[in-house]
């Protein structure tokens, strides 16, 4: 008997989890479910991670969670449970299937699209490490992981094997951020040719998004980080009939979550109205995931034969017609073992998690050097004089001002006599003007020189890694 973490979760949550617990115990797969708390009641006993501590005991123990939607506190401080529980178990790899339901009116209908997006889970812009660097300047840290890109990059191919599809997409921004971006890029490449009988191909993600209302039928797996990763998939969730159809899970080396991608929708809470296939759907993936595959079959052909007789929930049939949440989960216990021809029958595998070396200098290089620093500064002096006293304070250091930048451009030496909208906030740029490293002492005579008649908010070295400069070039700087 395999043991569950089952969190109903807040708003629709005990509707569309209490369905899915109920059709898949009709199949008669033997499930121990753990009922465990986290959210809105979770929140307001004043926990601010909205998940006690005997949840995190359950899931440890389980390592497997089906859950419902969980509200986010609107507000300054709490965390989204969510997010907490996606990072605290590492579970990496938030996959997303996107495929046509049939009966379900969409612009789409027909074109049989069938793709998955496999959207990095734990990295980049969500690591949530936010500062006001001014009281009118924001920066929100950016975090890619060359380790996180591999096993992203990795998982995706292996649940290309697992679902015998052909292509793998990565989409990526790395055209503009080349370090950033430009990893999962590398990465990509690097590891596709482990992949050898899987086609590979890199796409810029606004093309991506371009190509996904265009010919979304062309796609098979995506793989990105996971800002684009989370705009991409609710596009594909709106192009097969909106958060009712998009079931989502995430997955790590130890630790499976299933969960749809839609929230709470507290609007439509206690009616019995709200479509409970995404959930559903979710727990499909979760029998998947414990190799109860024929299970899993017969619920997804169920759901599909039940659609085709035209039975609805209220999201896709406006008119009277429409049946309860329940009456939904009944007709598709009802249509167990009736097939559809709408979905083409795969021969599901266990997907393979790849374990990486544990190294927590996961990338060596032979050589490095520090060469500089970025300081950056709250102030609203004239560049011109900035400059001239930047200047005058490293008279006698072995640096030089390559330049002063003000939000990625160059200001100082001034390119053609132009400047940018300017800010209370700028980056200044110092080199070393010998071969010599930039080491801690020079870097702390420097602040403290600086400091003496400006402020300073953030550093950041400038390091030189086998050759090749680790930092951008503000735009205008040589
Ligand atoms: P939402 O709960 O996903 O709801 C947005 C809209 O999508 C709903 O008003 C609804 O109606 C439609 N919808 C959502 N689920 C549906 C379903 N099962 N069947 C049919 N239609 C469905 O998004 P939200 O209102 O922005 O967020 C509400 C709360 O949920 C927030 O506190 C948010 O933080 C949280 N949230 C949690 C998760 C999660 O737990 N993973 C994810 C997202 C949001 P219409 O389209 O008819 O208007």
């Amino acid at each position: 008997m395999t043991t569950v973490t089952l969190i109903y979760g807040d708003g629709i949550g005990k509707e569309v989890v209490g369905a899915t617990k109920k059709i898949i115990d009709a199949t008669g797969v033997k499930i121990n479910w753990e009922v465990c708390e986290a959210g809105a009641d979770v929140f307001k006993r004043g926990i601010a991670s909205g998940v006690p501590e005997e949840t995190l005991e359950s899931i440890k123990r389980t390592r497997l969670v089906l859950k419902g939607p969980l509200e986010t506190p609107v507000g300054h401080g709490e965390k989204s449970a969510n997010v907490t529980l996606r990072k605290l178990f590492e579970t990496y790899a938030n996959v997303r299937p996107v495929r046509e339901f049939p009966g379900i009116e969409t612009p789409y209908k027909g074109r049989h699209i069938d793709f998955v997006i496999v959207r990095e889970n734990v990295e980049d812009l969500y690591a949530g490490i936010e500062h006001m660097q001014t009281p009118g300047v924001a920066q929100t840290l950016k975090l890619i992981t060359r380790k996180g890109c591999e096993k992203i990059v990795h998982f995706a191919f292996e649940l290309a094997k697992a679902e015998g599809r052909k292509t793998v997409h990565c989409a990526t921004k790395a055209n503009i951020m080349k370090f950033s971006e430009g990893m999962l890029k590398r990465a990509f490449e690097d590891v596709a040719k482990q992949y050898p009988d899987i086609e590979s191909k890199h796409i810029i993600v606004d093309n991506c998004a371009h190509q996904l209302v265009r010919t979304p039928e062309a796609f098979d797996v995506i793989v990105t980080t996971n800002m684009n990763g989370d705009i991409l998939s609710d596009l594909g969730s709106g192009l097969v009939g909106g958060l009712g159809f998009a079931p989502g899970a995430n997955l790590g080396s130890d630790i499976a979550i299933f969960e749809a991608v839609h929230g709470s929708a507290p609007l439509f809470a206690v009616k019995n109205v709200i479509n409970p296939i995404a959930v559903l759907l979710s727990g499909v993936m979760m029998l998947r995931h414990i190799s109860e595959f024929e299970a899993a079959y017969t619920i997804e052909q169920a759901v599909l034969a039940t659609l085709e007789d035209g039975v609805y929930t209220e999201d896709v049939k406006k008119d009277a017609g429409a049946v309860s949440t329940t009456d939904f989960t009944d007709a598709i216990i009802e249509r167990f073992g009736r097939t559809s021809e709408a979905w083409a029958k795969r021969d599901y595998k266990k997907i393979k998690m790849t374990t990486l070396a544990p190294d927590r200098d996961y990338v060596k290089t032979q050589t490095r050097q520090a060469v500089g620093l970025d300081i950056f500064l709250e102030t609203t002096q004239d560049v011109e004089v900035l400059g001239a006293d930047l200047k005058a304070m490293i008279a006698d250091m072995p640096l030089t001002l390559k330049m002063i930048g003000s939000r990625g451009v160059k200001v100082f030496p001034s390119v053609g006599g132009l400047l940018p909208d300017m800010v209370d906030h700028c980056r200044a740029r110092f080199l070393r003007s010998d071969d010599q490293e930039m080491d801690q002492p020079l870097c702390l005579d420097l602040l403290k020189r600086i400091g003496e008649k400006y402020t300073w908010m953030h550093i950041e070295r400038l390091n030189v890694f086998d050759g090749d400069n680790g930092f951008s070039k503000a735009q205008g700087e040589d």
